[in-house]
């Protein structure tokens, strides 16, 4: 385990007994478990050591940022061995809380302090060469802490309304349902804040924004007081954002997400940082943020996967917040229309509370989900028919487009066609790199050209005029994609104004505000999309949602994929009649699949989300998979499988052979991933699996040594394999 000691020697209070050098211990963003220590030169750096301080320091040749994790009067290095200090970063000292759980983290997740913490911070604030001059505008007043004098009476004011919710809610007046609900979230307003973990299940469109709104509202009880509200992706915070400026007039929004300039991303953490900004709002990363007075917390659409980082440090950013509460002794709202099984057998137990919001908000109604039985042998689209979707889908579009009301067409690929390929030999459009196709796009990627895109490496070759096997000069294609079906559909309806939305078309997070923003004024008629349309966007128009082949999203190795598929139906069939007072005019959703009688789709038939999340618990009860087990990967990567193999087979046995693992940490044997090779590495696994947490823990802090023992940081001294320990892969 790597533990890093957050403890000081030598008590804040006492520093100014210390001379004016004393010694920091500070852990750096690499895979190095142990921290290094440094001279602190008082004089030279204007003050004392503060623990959580990011610094400059020498390293190797260079110099390198880093966080202060420890203060104390003496080293056990030489002194005259010791470098100093550089220079200290114009940022308020990460505080003890979050550092406490980044440091849980780093062990919870096997990676390094430094590991994390680093990365934890906006680069804006990792450049030393500027601190300087952000020092001196910070002395300039700009980015001083809020004075906090002014406000306090209001503060007081603001308390003595909160045990009545409805009052002080001018704005979004909540109906009998969600008054109810807000009433249960708020438990007894006078009582110390305590742990709880409660599930906000609500249909899509009933108001769960307004709630929990409302509810961080009476949460905040002094102007210090911090909220942090986490959600999916980049294109939800725009409209979410300007929704919670005019909810909460007086109160500071820090935004966080990947999608905003370094500068403006460093200011918002800033200002969460120092307590400037009451509201935080972010993706997956805001879950790092240093928040000091953080009180209350909601993980919007608890369920979606991006709140998995998948590189680097693999954290749940969800599993994170719900840690952070009970750390801090505060609530923590997961909120969802399709929970995640794990979230939802926690309410199921007993564990987290849980609290219903059953009818829709506006409209009242759910629209009619009907399910297009296609033939078995192919989709929409077989040889011999040209078109890429089903009559029944045609016609509900014809008959939408008639009645002035928007469609979504949704479809899981992105590009023009997933291969391209030969038909007079078998050759097809394979990446160098990667064990994967390349996709070909129409244009866009590099200029005007039709380019070929591998999606796992992003290596982008022109498409070839020919075949580069057999000469022939007839390429076509297998399978569509998004930009395929956008011609399509122009094609089909020449007088329909039709949007495409995938990653592609919304590179930027202002152009994806554009495209959104085409919907809800009602410019275009047609959307056709990926997943990204389908997340929480609260449309006024939709009349019909069509899901072409459904299937494809269902057959992988994932044992999750019928879970994935099914938030996806439901939640995308959310976004239809959202403004419908009467069934008949509630909207129709079209689900294109050669297997109407599966499960996922037969739940999806009555909006049955607790009927679904039943019956895959009990499926997964069965064959014991988590949430029933716990589970780590092993990642190997190397030039070749064979090394990756063989060194995870090593592992294996030198566990057996010198650790005593604890009852019931099964470790399985270490197999190729489903995609071996990506950017010219190639890609094994182990899985280990437990049906306890602490067991599987005690197993993976053991394993983590034996692994350290014979790696320099995270590549194995001398069959150079890159390795990593995952904790709750989501895929396996
Ligand atoms: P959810 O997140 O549950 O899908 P939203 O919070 O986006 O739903 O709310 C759906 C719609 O209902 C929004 O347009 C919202 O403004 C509206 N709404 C929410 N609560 C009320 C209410 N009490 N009265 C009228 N409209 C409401
Ligand atoms: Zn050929
Ligand atoms: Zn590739």
């Amino acid at each position: 385990m790597i533990s890093t000691d957050l403890s000081t020697d030598q008590q804040q209070s006492d520093t100014n007994k210390v001379s004016r050098h004393c010694y920091v211990q500070v852990v750096l963003d690499k895979p190095l478990v142990q921290g290094f220590d440094y001279i602190w030169d008082a004089d030279e750096l204007g003050c004392m050591p503060t623990i959580g301080q990011l610094v400059e320091v020498p390293f190797g040749r260079a110099n390198t940022v880093a966080i202060v994790i420890k203060v104390s009067n003496h080293s056990d290095y030489e002194h005259s061995k010791l470098r100093k200090v550089s220079q200290r970063a114009p940022l308020p000292p990460l505080d003890s809380k979050t550092l406490g759980m980044l440091n849980f983290a780093s062990q919870y997740y096997f990676s390094t302090l430094g590991e994390i913490a680093l990365p934890s911070i906006p680069a804006y604030w990792k450049k030393p060469k500027k601190w300087q001059a952000l020092t001196q505008k910070a002395d300039d007043n700009e980015l001083k802490p809020a004075k906090k004098t002014s406000n306090k009476k209001a503060a007081v004011e603001q308390k003595a309304e909160v045990p009545e919710p409805p009052s002080g809610i001018q704005k979004d007046q909540l109906n009998a349902e969600q008054t109810k609900a807000l009433h249960h979230l708020m438990g007894d307003a006078n009582a110390e804040q305590k742990y709880r973990a409660i599930l906000l299940q609500g249909k899509t469109g009933s108001g769960k924004t307004a709630v929990y709104l409302n509810w961080i509202k009476a949460a905040l009880r002094s102007d210090d007081d911090q909220a942090l509200i986490l959600v999916p992706e980049i294109n939800l915070t725009p409209q979410l954002e300007k929704r919670i400026a005019e909810f909460f007039p007086d109160k500071r929004i820090a935004v966080m997400h990947s999608g905003l300039t370094e500068k403006r991303r460093g200011i918002a953490w800033q200002e969460a940082a120092l307590g400037k900004a009451q509201i935080i709002l972010g993706t997956r990363l805001a879950a790092l943020a240093a928040i000091p007075n953080l009180k209350a917390i909601v993980v919007d659409e608890e369920h979606d996967a991006s709140y998995k980082q998948q590189e680097g440090t693999r954290y749940s950013a969800r599993d994170l917040c719900v840690w952070r509460a009970h750390q801090l002794a505060i609530p923590v709202v997961l909120a969802s229309a399709t929970p995640s099984l794990e979230t939802w057998l926690a309410a199921e137990d007993g564990r987290y509370e849980r609290i219903r919001l059953d009818t829709r908000a506006v409209s009242s109604v759910m629209p009619k989900v009907k399910l297009v039985r296609l033939n078995k042998t192919g989709t929409a689209s077989s040889p011999g028919n040209p078109h890429l979707i089903s009559s029944e889908v045609r016609n509900a579009v014809t008959r939408n487009l008639l009645q002035k009301k928007q469609s979504l067409v949704l479809i899981n690929r992105r590009g023009y066609a997933p291969i391209l390929s030969c038909s007079a030999c078998s050759w097809l459009s394979g990446c160098s790199k990667c064990s994967s196709y390349m996709v070909m796009h129409k244009s866009s990627i590099l200029g005007k050209k039709a380019v070929l895109n591998c999606h796992h490496c992003g290596l982008i070759k022109e498409v070839p005029p020919f075949c580069p096997e057999c000469g022939n000069a007839e390429l076509g294609t297998i399978g569509q994609g998004t930009q395929q079906m956008e011609d399509y559909i122009q094609a089909q309806w020449p007088n329909a104004k039709v949007l495409r939305i995938d990653a592609d078309s919304s590179k930027k997070s202002a152009n994806a505000e554009g495209l959104f923003e085409q919907i809800h004024d009602g410019t275009a008629d047609i959307i056709v999309g990926t997943q990204m349309i389908a997340k929480g966007h609260d449309y006024q128009n939709i009349g019909l949602v069509a899901v072409i082949d459904a299937d494809s999203r269902l057959f992988s190795q994932d044992y999750r994929a019928a879970e994935r598929l099914f938030a996806q139906l439901v939640q995308v069939a959310g976004r239809a009649g959202r403004a419908s007072k009467e069934q008949d005019d509630a909207g129709e959703i079209c689900i294109e699949t050669r297997y109407p009688d599966l499960p996922v789709f037969r739940h999806v038939l009555g909006h049955d989300v607790d009927g679904f999340l039943g019956h895959i618990a009990a499926e997964r009860k069965d064959a014991l998979l988590p949430p029933y087990s716990f589970q780590a990967l092993i990642h190997a990567e190397a030039k070749n499988i064979s090394t990756a193999i063989q060194f995870l087979a090593d592992i294996k046995k030198t566990v057996r052979r010198e650790i005593d693992f604890p009852d019931g940490v099964r470790m399985y044997d270490p197999v190729p991933k489903s995609i071996v090779r990506v950017s010219s590495m190639e890609r094994a696994q182990l899985v280990i699996e437990s049906d306890s947490r602490k067991n599987l823990q005690q197993a993976l802090t053991q394993l983590d040594q034996v692994l350290r023992r014979s790696s320099q940081g995270r590549i194995s001294i001398g069959s150079r394999v890159r390795w990593l320990i995952e904790r709750d892969p989501l895929l396996i």
